[in-house]
């Protein structure tokens, strides 16, 4: 799985999907950019999660906040006080690692075929965090005979508190948000009231976030500044089991609508460790290669926000409706972009075996959200085959992402939008010019066929848009 992982990361590099941030200055670590078919990539992921949102759901409407909120937005938030992670260092190693994933991903190793042990050391974990009994951690890494993963030596500080939150250096108090659902919550009676919102509505959000993961690693699953793609649902709080499963159901259903493999999903397991803000939650896993993670989190916030938002701002968040005044209760659901193109991504990529013993790599992406849906090339660079590429291209383009190539052989440019995860690429030859027709190449089955030029941009618009999905997950709306 590693070697599959290596390979993951240096074909996003190779293609132009990821790159290391600030790489000629050596880089910097759990920071990534995207590249110009990742952004194209990011950009569909984003389009299908928003247009599932918004577009499907009458009564949820987007936002886009800043970054930077007063400082109070943190303190109300609970984030100043609470948004901590526990770390431990290894005096000889001078790693820093998070205790409790340092206990979890020993003894998931240790303890593979002793479920039993498992669960006894885990629930001792999970009440020794809840009651914040640090000691008890450390006790429990000795107990269990903990050396650093990757020096093998047992000197190891006592734990400590770390808060996430970025502060700004020059700026008293500014901090880099560490979710976007403050945004929303602080806009609640801004919205309802330019929006003539009624219970119950939501409010979707795509923005960039910060934390400063002391462990951050796994490439793209784990940043420091990553996005995430929130949408808070306000509801009357005696409906509050009924959106939770509601929203649990819609997320699932989004999520295998993306067809990477249903086995590939942990469907909601309940958290045991809950977030400071959070009542009831649940999280979808994903079998990343490197085992199941976290995807996407779907928590019962409850009035916890726009109580304390409320305590704090002096004004007045709640909802006065037909004699009741009532805070409404909040069901979030939250996925991070960033691990879910990286699940698109690893679930996508393969090597495969070709019948002349050669073998090539693809990117399976789900069509409508290949980067460029169609690629349109010239057989030969002369006798006027580019000129009649170069018409059709120029006049459906307005219409879809599409590349025109001709820098190298026919063979090379099938391979390069197999590896980049083109689901069609359309080729002029000398029949083009009798017959006015096109081969079309698929993608997966590298299947053949000819097709008539003026059928090329209808062709693409059926197979590649996001119609038929969306379609499909309005039937359970
Ligand atoms: P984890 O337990 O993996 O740290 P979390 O429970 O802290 O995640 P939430 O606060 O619930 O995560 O955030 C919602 C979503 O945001 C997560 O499900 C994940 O997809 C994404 N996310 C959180 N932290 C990061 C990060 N550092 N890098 C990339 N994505 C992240």
């Amino acid at each position: 799985m590693k070697h599959f992982f290596d390979f993951l990361i240096s074909h996003a590099k190779i293609y132009g999907f990821i790159f290391p941030s600030s790489e000629i200055y050596g880089g910097l670590s759990a920071i990534y950019d995207y590249g110009p078919y990742g952004v194209e990539l990011k950009n569909n992921i984003k389009e299908f999660w928003w247009k599932s949102m918004t577009q499907l759901h009458e009564n949820i409407v987007g936002i886009d906040s800043s970054i930077l909120m007063h400082s109070d937005v943190w303190k109300a938030s609970g984030h100043v006080d609470k948004f901590n992670e526990l770390l431990i260092d290894n005096k000889d190693s001078k790693k820093r690692y998070r205790p409790e994933i340092l206990i979890q991903e020993y003894i998931e190793k240790k303890f593979l075929n002793d479920p039993e042990k498992k669960k006894e050391i885990l629930s001792r974990l999970y009440k020794s965090l809840k009651k914040k009994d640090l000691a008890d951690i450390k006790v429990l890494i000795d107990e269990l005979n903990i050396c650093d993963p990757v020096y093998k030596t047992k000197n190891w500080t006592k734990i400590r508190c770390f808060n996430m939150m970025f502060k700004m250096k020059n700026e008293k108090d500014l901090y880099l948000r560490p979710e976007t659902a403050q945004g929303i919550f602080s806009n609640f009676q801004n919205i309802i009231k330019s929006n003539r919102m009624k219970i119950p509505f939501g409010i979707a959000q795509i923005g960039k976030s910060f934390r400063n993961e002391i462990f951050a690693r796994k490439f793209i699953f784990r940043m420091r500044e990553f996005e995430q793609m929130e949408m808070q649902f306000f509801i009357l709080p005696e409906e509050e089991i009924k959106w939770y499963e509601y929203w649990k159901k819609i997320r699932l259903k989004w999520h295998l609508e993306l067809n990477l493999g249903d086995e590939k999903y942990y469907k909601l397991c309940d958290h045991n460790h809950l977030a400071h803000y959070a009542s009831a939650g649940s999280d979808i896993e994903f079998y990343f290669p490197f085992g199941f993670q976290e995807i996407e989190g779907i928590h019962s916030r409850r009035d916890f926000d726009l109580k304390n938002h409320e305590f704090l701002s002096k004004k007045k968040l709640r909802i006065f409706e037909s004699e009741r005044n009532y805070f409404p209760y909040v069901i979030e659901t939250s996925l991070g972009l960033d691990r879910i193109f990286l699940a698109i991504f690893s679930s996508s990529l393969k090597k495969e075996k070709l019948k002349n013993g050669k073998t090539r790599t693809v990117l399976k992406l789900p069509y409508y959200l290949s980067p460029i849906k169609a690629a349109i090339f010239p057989l030969v660079k002369k006798d006027g085959l580019p000129e009649i590429a170069k018409k059709i291209f120029n006049d459906i383009k307005i219409h879809h992402r599409l590349v025109y190539d001709q820098k190298e052989s026919i063979g090379k440019l099938y391979r390069r939008q197999d590896a980049i995860g083109t689901p069609f690429c359309f080729t002029v030859d000398y029949d083009t010019i009798k017959t006015d027709t096109v081969t079309m190449r698929n993608r997966d089955s590298m299947k053949q066929k000819r097709i008539h030029i003026k059928e090329i941009s209808k062709i693409i618009e059926q197979e590649t848009g996001l119609k038929k999905v969306l379609k499909n997950l309005s039937h359970f709306i």
